[in-house]
């Protein structure tokens, strides 16, 4: 799981944000958007169940009775049909193609992921029925007979992504081609949502003085900073500046990468701690005291826990002939700004709890 650890109210088995059945007693399990909690089911007859966590009672998304594709709930009172991450769906790939039905279940399990962090993070995910610049998504197949070519991307708060991406035959070879250390579903999902929030926590924000400072200056020319690094490479010694090689390719793709790798790890925090898991640095006093990482005064006290983490946990992963959970060293300047992402986001959540 995620985050916080969840139990089936039922029985006491430790469930995970993906399930949607207890592996124990095969209670019916689902996710409460708003109260971050997952929880068993009872059934009320009528499509309507309540939620053992809270005694309310919720309808399952659409996406749930028609495809089995999601295990979010709606409070039975709502007039929305699907879940706050299904509901920003613009297109979904053809599903008479039953690839393409495999694909979108691993797109949509990673969206969900990217929702819940948001959501934690009091972020706002507003869609475009909210306003017009709101959060939604497009999966996207190529067409081999079409001249456009999908791509990966965000534009205007709509996060367009290959289904390519979800076939892992397809996407290791893109990270092998592309030279990467590490991609990922979530990964892009975490990535492209950075985008869409530097417009609107930066651009035309105070912050944006200190971001120049910090990433450089945007408005160099994008199309061809980004053409340029796929012709000639990253930018000569950006191990020393960069969280990876692909963020030396133009500010706007430095934030989205340093965005990618914060949600990495406030999220991969959370877990550990829901674990209880402690690591002690040089065996003095042990880490983990903190609770939420999703609410850190300060990204420094979030760092003095995560390298020594990324330690234990990648020597582990190596242990079970796996790769790095985390394969990235992070420099100086790097660090820098990743404080200044999560300075970002701290004073959006202050400023909105101060307008209540
Ligand atoms: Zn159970
Ligand atoms: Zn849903
Ligand atoms: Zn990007």
């Amino acid at each position: 799981m995620p985050m916080k650890s969840f139990q089936c109210q039922f029985c006491g088995q430790v469930v995970f944000f993906e399930n949607s059945q207890c592996l124990r007693c095969s209670s019916l399990l689902g996710y409460v958007p708003e109260a971050f909690e997952m929880t068993a089911l009872e059934p009320l007859g009528d499509m309507t169940y309540r939620a053992l966590c809270n005694q309310a009672i919720y309808r399952l998304c659409k996406n749930t009775t028609d495809w089995h594709s999601c295990n979010w709930l709606v409070p039975v009172e709502s007039d929305e049909e699907y879940c706050p991450s299904c509901a920003l769906n613009e297109t979904i790939p053809d599903l008479q193609d039953p690839d393409n039905l495999t694909y979108w279940y691993t797109l949509e399990q990673g969206k969900r992921r990217l929702i819940y962090s948001l959501m934690r993070m009091g972020l706002p995910v507003e869609g475009r029925k909210v306003r017009e610049d709101g959060l939604a998504f497009e999966f996207l197949r190529n067409d081999p007979s079409s001249k456009v070519e999908v791509k990966t991307g965000h534009y205007n708060g709509l996060i367009t992504v290959d289904v390519a991406e979800a076939d892992d035959l397809e996407r290791e070879r893109t990270r092998l081609h592309l030279n990467e250390v590490y991609r990922s579903v979530l990964g892009h999902f975490r990535h492209e949502s950075g985008h869409y929030y530097w417009w609107r926590l930066v651009h035309d924000k105070p912050a944006l003085k200190r971001f120049r400072n910090l990433f450089g200056d945007e408005s160099a020319d994008y199309e061809a900073s980004v053409a340029e690094y796929y012709v000639s490479g990253p930018r000569e010694n950006w191990q020393r500046s960069f969280v990876s090689a692909y963020a030396s390719s133009h500010p706007w793709e430095d934030w989205a990468e340093c965005w990618s790798h914060y949600l990495t790890i406030i999220d991969a925090l959370e877990t550990a701690q829901a674990f209880g898991v402690e690591i002690s640095a040089e065996h003095t006093q042990p880490l983990f005291t903190r609770a939420d990482s999703y609410r850190a005064r300060t990204f420094d006290e979030m760092l003095d826990q995560w390298l020594p983490l990324t330690y234990a946990i990648n020597s582990i992963n190596r242990s079970g002939g796996n790769q790095d959970l985390y394969p990235f060293i992070l420099p100086g300047p790097a660090i820098a700004k990743l404080r200044f992402v999560h300075d970002v986001v701290k004073d959006y959540r202050d400023e909105a709890s101060r307008r209540i």
